[in-house]
């Protein structure tokens, strides 16, 4: 098949892209396949091409609405007969679609997945069967990558199906979830499916190819190296980080601004790349922010400088559609945003990509600096960290993990009933909100499940190692996380290694390889102390070369002597200095990746010895001297930490207790509603506990709001008083 010769008359590309020739004639020869690589890479061109060579209708399946908008629009544009159904398509023009899809007019169809749980819907698509099955953001199916989504499970199930093109008559009258054709049922020659995605860790690729029934399929893993992407690094206060941004993104000429003095110690490595970067504009420019909140005042303190706009989900679509084109047309050169933006942005020329806090997960990280330098110029991603921030997701998710025991006891309250979300929070004595999450968890690991009624049923007693499994896996994605922005090797070869990619080659543009290029990070001489200190490493690495930063540490120095961190800001800087050589490693535990640092000393520190510590510096900031001291410690106690303190404190009054279950029931009586509607016995509890005279003091108590102290506020403080004077 000439596929170049398709690529150049109906796709008007001159020649492929890196790796695009590899997966289209895969998909074209009637393989599955499952593709990864960076977003930007090209992928889409590898289901386009493949489904228009081997003819028939292609079936693509895609998150989101604005991805699938897009590239309807792109393949209409080019000439291509594409067509989309989802949530915010009219009813008529869906099944007019649905006509045209029977009739095979049409090259692609797009759909969301969840229409896969549309009655009858998918009985509906496979009466044609497909030229081509393309799951797009395929890392979506699987609970460990970063971005699952429970409708992409149902795809597992009803792939088979739709490869076949011939499940109408075995789906009449089956119970939707029981029906999972086995290998030996799907006939010999199915559609080839293409899984795409750019951010799976080894153990997201297993776990894609096994939900798709695709254990046969070519992996194909290519290119998360980015030759043209400068990676900072830069443990900083919470309150610095703004100012941060407003001085690299807002100052006047930051344009035309050069590097700070190349103090510099180690010899320019400066390629072409880091060179360009200092010369250039830092925008347009991406600033990812953990919150709304910090979304709103950030961009509010940019707008006065630059161009500016926010940009998250709490914003109305319009005002978000709007804010995007402006930044797609360049009428705005930065957007401040939430996590929420930038999937099926398509914007080639944007330089810098700043976090403001440390991401969830390397993937989700991966993903969100991929959006920069698309168009192969030098471009910036600079993450600002500290361990505060990761103090807040381990806050964030012992509340999205509870316990286990948590779950069991709704598991068991499962047992033997259905019930209604509601029903089993009043039960339980939970919140709703947190009685849906523990459903939620249940039922994603099969131990809770809904009947025909839409009631929540008992499911499988198995969700327990599953969801150990999950916690810990999180846990690990964190550490993960820390230990990129936190390490000393090349920033853009620990990416790499993450994804399972073989190739430890430093970029030679990063923090650690040019730290002459950096924008954001200072840098000092070392104290005689320091210098006394790099002495003895590099002392420690002549004995034995290839050690760990933990082996370092603990041979190197006397114990006490020096915390990790500080010490690791030294192997930091050696490394900076060219004396030390960071190289990635890894080792597999229980299936899973486990990533570290090993430190050689460069053969240029090997001939210079000890003296290699002449050319460190370090980098002369604040915040990069460890939480040590016992004050700060202290208050990054977590919240949570301080409301259980708070909570074994105080015991609650038991005759406030009843005299508030009193007024509770009568409240909810006269409103009709049930009682935990009005107030949870948590909140009832802390009431009781902290025995609230006023207004203000009731606000304090967790669980009222600004709407509970207008309902209920004056009849609650009302009881606890005639119960305290009592
Ligand atoms: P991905 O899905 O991997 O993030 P896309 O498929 O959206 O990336 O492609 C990114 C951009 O690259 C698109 O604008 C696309 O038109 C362009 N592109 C893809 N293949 C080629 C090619 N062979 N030559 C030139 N441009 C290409
Ligand atoms: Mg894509």
């Amino acid at each position: 098949m000439d596929l170049l010769g398709i690529l150049q008359s109906r796709f008007g590309f001159p020649a492929f892209r890196p790796h695009q020739a590899e997966a289209c004639s895969v998909l074209a020869s009637g393989e599955s396949a499952l593709l990864v690589m960076p977003t930007g890479a090209g992928k889409s061109l590898c289901y386009q091409l493949p489904a228009i060579a081997r003819g028939g209708s292609a079936l693509v399946i895609s998150p989101l609405i604005s991805l699938m908008e897009d590239q309807v629009a792109k393949l209409c544009a080019q000439g291509f007969n594409a067509a989309r159904i989802h949530s915010g398509r009219p009813k008529p023009e869906s099944r007019d679609v649905c006509y045209d899809w029977e009739a095979g007019k049409l090259d692609f169809l797009f759909i969301a997945p969840e229409r896969l749980r549309v009655p009858g819907f998918v009985e509906w698509l496979a009466r044609r069967k497909p030229g081509l099955i393309a799951v797009d953001e395929a890392h979506c199916i699987s609970e460990w990558g970063h971005d699952f989504r429970p409708d992409y499970r149902l795809l597992g199930e009803r792939l088979a199906v739709l490869r076949l093109g011939s499940g109408t008559k075995e789906l009449a009258g089956e119970g939707q979830a029981q029906f999972r054709p086995t290998a030996a049922e799907i006939e010999p020659d199915p559609s080839p499916v293409i899984a795409m995605t750019a951010t799976a860790t080894p153990t997201v690729q297993r776990d894609i190819c096994e939900q798709l029934g695709l254990q046969n399929a070519r992996r194909l893993i290519h290119g998360f190296r980015r030759q043209n992407l400068a990676v900072e690094c830069v443990d900083m206060k919470p309150s610095q980080r703004a100012d941060t941004v407003l001085r690299l993104l807002g100052e006047k000429g930051s344009g035309s601004r050069s590097v700070p003095d190349p103090f510099l110690l180690a010899p320019a490595k400066g390629t072409g790349t880091s060179a360009a970067l200092r010369s250039q504009s830092p925008l347009p420019a991406i600033v990812y922010v953990p919150s709304r909140k910090e979304c709103d005042a950030l961009a509010a303190k940019l707008a006065d400088h630059v161009a500016c706009l926010p940009y998250h989900a709490g914003l109305d679509a319009s005002t978000r559609d709007k804010a995007q084109a402006a930044f797609q047309s360049g009428e705005v050169q930065v957007i401040v945003a939430t996590i929420a933006f930038g999937m099926g942005i398509d914007k080639a020329d944007v330089r810098t990509v700043v976090h403001t806090a440390l991401p969830a997960t390397v993937e989700g990280y991966y993903q969100e600096i991929g959006r920069a330098g698309r168009d192969g110029k030098p471009s910036r991603a600079i993450l600002l960290y500290g361990w505060a921030d990761r103090r807040l997701h381990e806050f964030f998710l012992d509340r999205d993990y509870p316990p286990a025991a948590e779950l069991e006891r709704v598991w068991r309250a499962l047992g033997g009933r259905s019930g209604s979300i509601e029903e089993i929070a009043a039960d339980l004595d939970l919140n709703e909100q947190d009685a849906s999450r523990h459903l939620e968890r249940l039922m994603a690991l099969g131990g809770a499940g809904v009947d025909a009624d839409g009631r929540v049923i008992r499911g499988d007693a198995d969700w327990r190692p599953g969801y150990a499994a999950r916690v810990s896996h999180r846990r690990e994605q964190l550490d993960a996380v820390y230990a990129f922005a936190d390490g000393r090797g090349c920033r853009m070869a620990a990416l790499v290694a993450h994804f399972g990619e073989q190739d430890a080659r430093p970029c030679g543009i990063c923090d650690v390889c040019a730290p002459e290029a950096c924008v954001i990070k200072r840098f000092r001489k070392p104290t005689p102390r320091e210098h006394d200190l790099l002495c003895r490493i590099i002392g420690a690495l002549q004995e034995r070369d290839g050690r760990t930063p933990k082996q370092l540490h603990e041979s190197a120095l006397r114990e006490g002597e020096l915390d990790i961190r500080r010490f690791r800001e030294l192997l930091g800087g050696l490394a900076a200095a060219g004396a030390v050589h960071m190289q990635a490693d890894a080792f597999e535990k229980d299936g899973k990746l486990i990533n570290f640092e090993r430190a050689f000393l460069t053969r240029e520190a090997k001939a210079e010895g000890i003296h290699a510590a002449n050319w460190v510096n370090l980098p002369d900031d604040e915040s990069a001297v460890p939480a040590e001291k016992p004050a700060r410690k202290a208050r990054q106690k977590s919240a949570k930490q301080a409301i259980a303190q708070a909570e074994s404190l105080a015991e609650p009054d038991a005759e406030i207790v009843q005299a508030l279950k009193g007024w509770r029931l009568t409240q909810a009586k006269s409103e009709g509603v049930q009682a935990f509607r009005i107030l949870s016995n948590k909140t009832l509890n802390a009431i009781a506990r902290d025995k609230p005279t006023t207004e203000e003091q009731l606000l304090r108590v967790p669980g009222i709001g600004p709407q509970k102290l207008e309902a209920y506020g004056a009849g609650i403080l009302e009881t606890v008083r005639g119960q305290r004077d009592a």
